[in-house]
């Protein structure tokens, strides 16, 4: 038997000042390098650069970055300006039209397009970060297969243990049949509710976060977070079907104060 597998492996390279999208700041990133490895018989035999990513410190939000980005990358974080100076000096220049219509926003001088188009970009930049875990049609997809494979694996061990006893193949055969389709009744909704309330969490614990934390400088109204939404539904964004507008807002006034959140 031949025994090969593949491995994504992180290597951290350092640490950069960037713009992050969703703290709409200059924040300090963690670069790491993502190589897949290939493995025979557990020993790597072969590994081959993927993306190189940058993960936001403050917020955790992750995308992919060139070095060319960066003047050098630090072994350890220090105080932002310095980060600033040492790795990315230009930054400011770059993202000067990001950071003006931010200061804008936080300072409630912006026209309401502007204000719509700032409400509207964190929820397209999430939307990338649905598909994969999030699709209605993987989930039942994989809800359903977990469920048929839990069944036949109990309809297997239950012909295997019976065998013996019954000493009767046709008896077996029933009695892993039916014991396999009683099982399957009952793991094929266990394991789709499984499925979506993990999904559930995924969008709780990573989508909402970073959407309260780009929204929070322009302190939304529910009215707007609503008009927000029917005008993405043009777009036909996925994000429009797992966000709940009362849920967000909710916990947008439970959100730490700014000043607390731009010191993290
Ligand atoms: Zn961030």
């Amino acid at each position: 038997m031949i025994v090969i597998g593949w491995s994504i492996e992180e290597t951290p390279l350092g640490y950069a000042a960037d713009f992050c999208p969703f703290c709409r700041r200059i924040r300090a990133f963690k670069i790491t390098q993502l190589s897949q490895q290939t493995h025979t018989y557990f020993i790597s035999v072969h590994e081959s650069e993927l993306e190189l990513t940058m993960n936001c410190l403050s917020c955790k939000f992750s995308c992919g970055t060139k070095t060319s980005n960066y003047l050098n990358l630090e072994p350890q974080t220090s105080a932002l300006e310095e980060l600033i100076q040492r790795t990315h000096p230009d930054v400011r220049s770059k993202y000067k039209n990001e950071l003006a219509l931010a200061e804008r926003v936080r300072g409630e001088t912006t026209t309401s397009q502007e204000r719509i188009a700032w409400l509207k970009e964190p929820f397209q930049l999430v939307n990338h970060l649905l598909p994969n875990h999030c699709s209605p049609l993987l989930l039942i997809k994989e809800g359903t297969m977990y469920g048929f494979c839990i069944a036949i694996v109990i309809g297997i061990v239950t012909a295997v243990v019976a065998a013996p006893i019954s000493k009767n193949p046709d008896i077996t055969k029933s009695l892993g049949i039916v014991s396999g389709f009683a099982t399957g009744m009952i793991a094929v909704p266990l394991c789709l509710i499984w499925r979506f309330r993990k999904s559930r969490r995924f969008i709780v614990e990573n989508v909402y976060p970073l959407l309260q934390i780009a929204l929070k400088g322009s302190r939304p109204t529910l009215d707007e977070l609503n008009a927000v939404m029917q005008s993405l539904q043009e777009f036909d964004l996925s994000i429009v079907d797992y966000i709940d507008t009362q849920y967000l807002y909710h916990l947008m006034q439970q959100e730490p104060k700014e000043e607390q959140l731009a010191a993290a």
